[in-house]
């Protein structure tokens, strides 16, 4: 298996299993920040699990996590949309009964916001119109409770397959077009450079144009959760976008984060 050992940033190669090995021997508190996390940064991907029930929330937890995906836990509603304000998901797995805000109100708010990591709803209530109603509010799919986890890791492989297919189209805004396939660049015509950094800080932007894209968000987008980065990076970039598109093709929006014009 040695062809498909990752390459760590600096080029050296990881002994991943060894790592993750030593990991699963680690409590599940003592897993999240530092080291773990930026082991499994490199071949996995973020879930949001909301779920109230403790001992489903565990197995669920432990499940993922040897499945190699990074979670975060939210244990009621109103953590969850804290947790949904500060991050970026590629998949939410979704209780419905919670306390504090109930599921379907989470996954209504998160649609209404323009969220659009795929949801999974997990729940015991299985009537049809519980369905019909979940997969209205925007969820991608629904898996009643007791599940099997063999069938949930396939089904969630299969949502998180088709949620990222879309990622790969042109983007066009204002006389800009983004190809991210080929990450070739034109605006007003004319073919313009961009670093790999700008590139992604303006698909980021152009996710929702007008809606504002808090610097915390922006930095996740580029370098992932974990890293730490220089507080002023996003700035320097900003900077140097505007250099090239103009002043005020983004906007800043004072202690909220930063925006792209919606016209010119
Ligand atoms: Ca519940």
């Amino acid at each position: 298996m040695l062809a498909k050992k990752p390459v760590a940033p600096d080029g050296k190669n990881l002994n991943y299993d060894a790592a993750l090995g030593a990991l699963e021997k680690m409590s599940l508190k003592s897993r999240l920040p530092g080291f773990a996390s930026h082991f499994y940064k490199l071949k996995s991907m973020r879930i949001l699990l909301i779920e109230d029930d403790p001992m489903i929330g565990e197995s669920l937890e432990e499940g993922l996590f040897k499945e190699k995906y990074q979670i975060d836990w939210a244990r009621d509603g109103l953590e969850a949309e804290t947790l949904i304000a500060a991050n970026s998901y590629h998949l939410i797995l979704l209780d419905l009964g919670l306390p504090k805000k109930q599921g379907l109100e989470i996954l209504q708010n998160y649609r209404n916001a323009k969220g659009r990591a795929a949801v999974m709803i997990i729940t015991a209530r299985d009537s049809t119109s519980d369905r019909i109603v979940g997969l209205d509010a925007g969820a991608d799919d629904y898996l009643v409770k007791p599940f099997d986890l063999d069938e949930l890791f396939a089904r969630l492989r299969a949502l998180l397959r088709r949620s990222l297919v879309p990622e790969n189209r042109e983007i066009f805004h204002l006389g800009l077009s983004l190809n991210p396939s080929t990450h070739e660049v034109v605006y007003q015509g004319n073919s313009l450079h961009l670093s790999v950094h700008e590139f992604k800080l303006m698909l980021a932007l152009l996710d929702e144009p007008g809606r504002v894209v808090s610097k915390s968000k922006l930095e996740e987008k580029l370098y992932g959760w974990d890293e730490e980065i220089e507080s002023n990076t996003i700035e320097v970039y900003i900077h140097s976008l505007r250099k090239k598109l103009g002043q005020e093709f983004i906007k800043n929006v004072r202690g909220v984060g930063y925006k792209v014009a919606n016209k010119s």
